[in-house]
């Protein structure tokens, strides 16, 4: 990382212990947007973080996003993904738009002026994302849309989406019939409803719609009809990384709140942290969260570098998400009955990370991905 990387992370932790720390109980049990924290993350320029300097971004590499979004979920990982799903829309531009697309959009973009995510997912279609039935019919300068998006992050805050479609639903293999657009809300186009979670409160997530949405032919990302799919999934290296950010970032709050709440409390005269039983599980703790920054560190590394990285950013999303979600399930364990407490953080903890199994790809789809490339690369 260089200098300039580390002050901007060091900035940014700093900021997450100030102004997340003290309000992420509060508005997560009120399930309540925060709006400030959004006004905050702009003058960061987190939703520029990952977005060209030519086009007013920073320009991180992988490496210190991955750091600077496991740093912020350590604390509280909702508020990440107000800006990573936008730099996910993002980087569809940055990496497949036209040059007149990369200059119109990504500057309001990294700005924050504009902000929203990435539509993929439909009531009958997540995993099988060739499924979807979301339909884009040319007409003229323009396509029309018809269909409906489900669980899309920043849906009712966010008002622009990379939306998938397909631009021809006969088309075989189905994936040469999907395209991608670039979809701002109005007429035809808005959030029907939030959805109420478990876990990873006062973030947005919602269904949207579309009926007879008009959008020009211009906002069809690389102008070219049929590569939707590739776009959609091209970007799933860097959001696993993403991904498994954030399932390392809970891993380690979750050890953080756990060592220190074992010295603190005692039974049978001594702190639990003296007991063997407490130690097995924080050496667990502990050990899971570096494996899990070592894996992540290697995966942004290489995609760093233009190398191939589908296997090692598959492998870094399963082994922190699940990281994620053992280590808050013995934080509760650690806690006792005061992990029951809504006073404490680990309950978030416990009911946010489940969700890091889930996004960009289940863990069972990384474990398939992971064997078919051990076979691809190990060839008799
Ligand atoms: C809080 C939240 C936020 C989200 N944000 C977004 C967003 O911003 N944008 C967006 O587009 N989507 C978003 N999603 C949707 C998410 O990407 C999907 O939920 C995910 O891809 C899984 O799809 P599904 O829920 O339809 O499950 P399904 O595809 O129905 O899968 C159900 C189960 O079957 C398994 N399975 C499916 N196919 C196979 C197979 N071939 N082999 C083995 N097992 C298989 C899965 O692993 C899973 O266990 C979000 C979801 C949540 C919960």
């Amino acid at each position: 990382m260089s200098d300039v990387d580390n002050e901007i992370l060091e900035s940014i932790e700093r900021w997450a212990e100030r102004e997340l720390k003290p309000i992420a109980k509060k508005f997560d049990h009120a399930d309540e947007y925060p709006l400030e924290i959004v006004e905050q993350m702009k003058e960061l320029g987190l939703f520029g973080a990952t977005i060209d300097p030519e086009y007013g971004g920073l320009g991180l590499s992988a490496s210190t996003y991955a750091r600077i979004v496991m740093s912020i979920a350590s604390i509280w990982m909702a508020p990440v993904g107000i800006f990573n799903s936008h730099l996910i829309m993002a980087a569809c531009v940055q990496r497949h738009g036209t040059d007149d697309q990369k200059r119109r959009w990504l500057p309001k973009f990294a700005s924050g002026e504009l902000r929203g995510g990435i539509g993929l997912t439909e009531p009958n279609a997540g995993t099988d994302l060739q499924s979807i039935r979301t339909l884009a019919r040319r007409d003229g300068d323009q396509y029309v849309i018809n269909g409906t998006k489900t669980w899309i992050t920043n849906g009712v805050y966010g008002t622009c989406f990379g939306v998938l479609v397909k631009t021809d639903p006969e088309a075989q293999p189905r994936h040469k019939g999907m395209s991608m657009f670039i979809c701002e809300k109005g007429d035809g186009f808005q959030a029907a409803k939030k959805i109420r979670k478990l876990g990873y409160k006062s973030i947005d997530s919602a269904e949207l719609v579309f009926e007879n949405y008009r959008v020009s032919a211009e906002q069809l990302i690389g102008g070219i009809e049929g590569r939707g799919f590739q776009q959609a999934v091209g970007g799933l290296e860097l959001g696993r990384i993403n991904v498994a950010a954030r399932g390392a970032g809970i891993a380690a709050g979750a050890l953080r709140d756990a060592l220190r709440y074992a010295q603190e409390r005692s039974t049978f005269g001594k702190p639990i942290a003296q007991h063997q039983a407490i130690q097995l599980k924080l050496a667990d703790m502990a050990t899971r969260v570096e494996a899990a920054r070592l894996l992540i560190e290697q995966a942004a590394r290489k995609y760093d570098t233009g190398e191939r990285c589908d296997l090692e950013s598959s492998m870094a999303k399963l082994f922190a998400s699940e990281a994620g979600v053992e280590n808050s399930l013995e934080a509760m364990r650690i806690f006792g009955g005061y992990s029951y407490s809504t006073d404490f953080d680990v309950e978030r903890y416990y009911r946010d990370a489940p969700l890091m199994c889930i996004g960009e790809g289940t863990n069972e789809m990384q474990r398939i991905i992971i064997a078919k490339q051990l076979v691809e690369r190990n060839p008799l």
